[in-house]
């Protein structure tokens, strides 16, 4: 995954704009200064993924084998893609520390991983120099990657300590946050005119000490949210664990499964189980470790799949185990997520995976195989819906529009990312992009 995200990187750091090599190095020596007694590596599921993880901000829509990255930037809380300049980034700071506070006391190690990655993200991003000014361009640009990602390095720090009421400690790892904020804002406004007439080696020093903050405002809250989550789900809480089992599609086996619980802000994504090429059946479990005694409505939402809705009421302290198997979709291989529109969690007025615009519904882009032949439709109740898909290299940025497909004609599709559009004022009740072969019924 690495080679795959620095192959990424020139683009995302023109477009997003974000610390350059430092998010690596930052990550790596701010979680290196966490004492022993946070045990960071096993609750993490390893500490060296956190360096790839902490990238995560800038891949808005991507997809990797195992997740979409945006299950780990949106959620109810924080329903929409922002800028990672001040102020805007400091809107996320609340939000993603809780969230964060959630998937390590409740969820798997995995998940808890993938919100700090995001939420490590954003703190980055806060102690970057143009990003605290803020300012953008070309000047940006130099003034957050003019230093070398070797230099970048902290040795001998101890995390501050921080108050183990969770609303407390909350309040001050803002304020700690919003302290980083300023001191990179002070050295950012000394570095502006040196970034302007390009001096690099002027421009270094304090570019470095800028990073030095943010390593230590990194292992400062990541301290802070293991201290509060160290003795994992909190006394009364409920527990609800699963197994989760599909058919898997041959071209994108590991498709993953969200477990979503109605009108909370309650979410994971299952951990695939071990498997070979070839298996034909995917397999996956989750936890949901941490959750108020209530009625849940449980969602399961799979690409490719059918939804599948499960009721459970769990007492406190209750330990519930659920065994689903999820129904393959009309068109076997299905790309689109929510292919239903059924699940609206994210808003309860739009369809998760969603999205209308110019009189249209479009899709999130998907990946889709290279080259790779498929139908595409979209229908309700009085019939077919027009559409078109358009195809494209990154998934912020979906291409021209290849020809709509009404009849099911299978289009050959060149890219790495599928975005559906379906015309109309309504959503449509499904849709589709699924391999061709699929269709006709042949083996896959
Ligand atoms: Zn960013």
């Amino acid at each position: 995954m690495a080679g795959l995200l620095a192959a990424a990187l020139v683009g995302v750091t023109q477009h997003a704009g974000a610390w350059g090599t430092p998010h690596t190095e930052i990550t790596r020596h701010g979680l290196r200064a966490l004492p022993a007694s946070d045990r960071a590596e096993a609750r993490l599921g390893g500490l060296r993924q956190m360096e790839d993880l902490a990238w995560g901000g800038d891949y808005q829509g991507g997809a990797f084998a195992q997740y979409f990255v945006d299950d780990y930037l949106l959620f109810p809380e924080f329903p929409r893609h922002s800028s990672h300049l001040m102020p805007d980034v400091a809107q996320t700071w609340r939000p993603f520390f809780r969230r964060t506070l959630q998937a390590l006391r409740g969820e798997s190690p995995q998940n808890a991983a993938r919100w700090l990655g995001t939420f490590l993200h954003f703190v980055e991003d806060s102690g970057s120099p143009p990003h605290a000014l803020p300012l953008g361009g070309a000047v940006h640009t130099r003034m957050e990657n003019y230093v070398l990602g070797l230099h970048v390095r902290l040795d001998g720090y101890h995390p501050r300590e921080f108050p183990h009421d969770e609303a407390a400690a909350e309040g001050a790892v803002v304020s700690r946050i919003g302290a980083l904020v300023a001191f990179s804002r002070e050295r950012a406004e000394r570095l502006r005119p040196l970034a302007e007439r390009d001096d690099r080696l002027a421009c270094e020093p304090l570019i470095l000490e800028c990073a030095q903050d943010t390593i230590r405002a990194v292992a400062d809250v990541t301290h802070c949210l293991l201290v509060l989550a160290a003795e994992g789900p909190r006394p009364g809480a409920a527990v609800l664990r699963g197994e989760v089992r599909a058919s898997a599609d041959p071209a994108f086996p590991q498709t993953p499964v969200r477990v979503l619980l109605a009108r909370t802000g309650i979410s994971t994504v299952a951990d695939p189980g071990p498997r070979l090429p070839g298996d034909r059946e995917y397999r996956a479990a989750f936890v949901l470790g941490d959750l108020p005694p209530d009625d849940y409505t449980v969602w399961f939402v799979r690409a490719g799949c059918r939804t599948v809705r499960k009721r459970v009421r769990l007492a406190a302290g209750e330990r519930r185990t659920l065994s689903v198997r999820l129904p393959t979709d009309p068109h076997p291989g299905n790309r689109v997520r929510n292919a239903d529109l059924q699940l609206r969690w994210l808003r309860p007025d739009r369809p998760d995976h969603w999205t209308f615009a110019g009189g249209m519904w479009l899709t999130d882009a998907f990946p889709i195989v290279r080259g790779g032949r498929y139908v595409a439709g979209a229908q309700d109740a009085a019939g077919a819906r027009r559409i078109r898909v358009r195809v494209g290299e990154d998934p912020r940025f979906p291409g021209a529009a290849p020809a709509a497909n009404l009849d099911g004609e299978a289009l050959a599709l060149n890219g790495r990312y599928a975005r559906l559009e379906v015309e109309g004022e309504t959503p449509p009740l499904a849709a589709w992009v699924a391999p061709a072969v699929g269709l006709k019924g042949e083996a896959q």
